[in-house]
């Protein structure tokens, strides 16, 4: 990933009432593929679009290159439309991620109302769908070739944006509205999972075709889609599970953290006591400081490690952390440790007046574990599991 574009991979375009719009470095890299493949069949293209390919002016690469970045738009502003519905309804959008296929809106407190979930997602293909039908209404206006082939190609984008999106299988938005119709009845969790095995089963099949077409580019796709079909049921599963537990339910105790003034033998020696590989390191006044993992000590034999403390390591041993109290609601937490970009929370507990102790620490381990033993106890069937981050 270059590092141009920075935190996720992302470059920040421009901004739409505040929200930023990225590009991710797969939307930079399928916009050229986009454009080739266009200019190649652009005479037969013209010719769809009952326009003689001759009578053309602008040469067949500059069509190319337009109609890539008409798909650019189309998805910039079938994003929006989520976006606005879901400022609409008390959300908070974060930002509008463009990939290779489709566009991804960040959004914080999304509505868990099924009814602002269902208009919330139907408003994307909904909007494609209106910007189609307006663009090759407009396209009979015009007398110039160059601007019906343009017009024509543009509301084809959005068809296809609007079909593909809704079907009814997570990660589309259809899934989304499938998912809210069935949240009633069956409850969220169960809605989930059903949205999410119409994708699994629709991408595989959609991956079988596309491997039988001898098209890399499908079965790409349709990995994309498993996996966004996975990760939508395990993030649910996640809220779910969360939203029901405190900090102190999940976290490791005694907390498995370190002074920054300690030596790299006395960290050894604690990790092999509390068969835990990472420590949150906290400053003199407990603050804290980042996190010590092995792969920071193996660069330093075992004689170095009881002349060289933790404070020694500098900008190594950084990381984000955040706070958390015992009693606080683990969702509300974690998804503020998520904004600050922290995969751990140092736990604290009040002991005495104005003072604070660290009471435990949560981090990718005790997530996987909550997720997993959750999955088995309540399911009596196998758990979900993370992949520790
Ligand atoms: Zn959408």
């Amino acid at each position: 990933m270059p590092d141009m574009f920075g935190r996720g991979g992302s470059l920040t375009l421009f901004r739409i009432r505040s929200i930023p719009v990225r590009a991710h470095w797969t939307l930079l890299a399928i916009l050229p593929y986009l454009a080739i493949v266009f200019s190649a069949r652009f005479g037969a293209a013209a010719n769809q679009a009952g326009v003689d390919p001759a009578s053309v002016r602008l040469p067949p690469m500059a069509w190319g290159f337009l109609v890539a970045i008409g798909v650019f738009a189309s998805v910039v502003v079938h994003e929006l439309a989520h976006a606005l519905v879901a400022i609409r309804f008390g959300g908070r959008v974060r930002e509008i991620t463009l990939m290779m296929l489709g566009g991804i809106s960040q959004i914080e407190r999304l509505p868990s109302r099924p009814r602002a979930e269902a208009l919330m997602a139907a408003a994307g293909p909904a909007t494609s769908l209106l910007l189609g039908g307006a663009l090759l209404g407009s396209e009979r206006l015009f007398g110039s070739p160059d601007l019906r082939v343009g017009l024509y190609y543009l509301s084809g984008i959005n068809f296809v944006l609007a079909a593909f999106n809704i079907l009814p299988a997570f990660p589309m938005d259809g899934g989304r509205v499938l998912r809210a119709l069935l949240t009633g009845r069956l409850g969220r969790v169960r809605a989930t999972e059903i949205s999410a095995a119409i994708g699994k089963v629709g991408a595989i099949a959609f991956g079988v075709w596309g491997a039988l077409q001898g098209s890399v580019m499908l079965v790409l796709i349709a990995l994309f889609l498993y996996t966004g079909a996975q990760m939508e049921a395990e993030t649910t599963h996640l809220h779910d599970v969360l939203g029901h537990r405190t900090l102190g339910d999940l976290m490791a105790t005694p907390a498995p953290v370190i002074s920054l003034d300690a030596t790299l033998a006395e960290a050894v020696a604690q990790m092999r006591r509390s068969a835990r590989l990472d420590l949150v390191v906290v400053g003199e006044r407990g603050q804290p400081a980042g996190v010590l993992r092995p792969e920071h000590l193996s660069a330093v034999d075992e004689p170095g490690r009881a002349g060289l403390r933790i404070a020694d390591l500098g900008d190594r041993i950084a990381a984000p952390v955040a706070l958390g109290y015992v009693d606080e609601n683990a969702r509300t937490a974690l998804e503020r440790a998520a904004r600050a970009g922290a995969n751990y929370l140092l736990v604290l507990q009040p002991s005495g007046v104005n003072a604070m102790r660290a009471a435990g620490v949560v981090g990718p381990t005790e997530l996987a574990q909550a997720m997993a033993l959750e999955g088995t106890s309540r399911r009596g069937r196998r758990g979900y599991w993370l992949r520790p981050a």
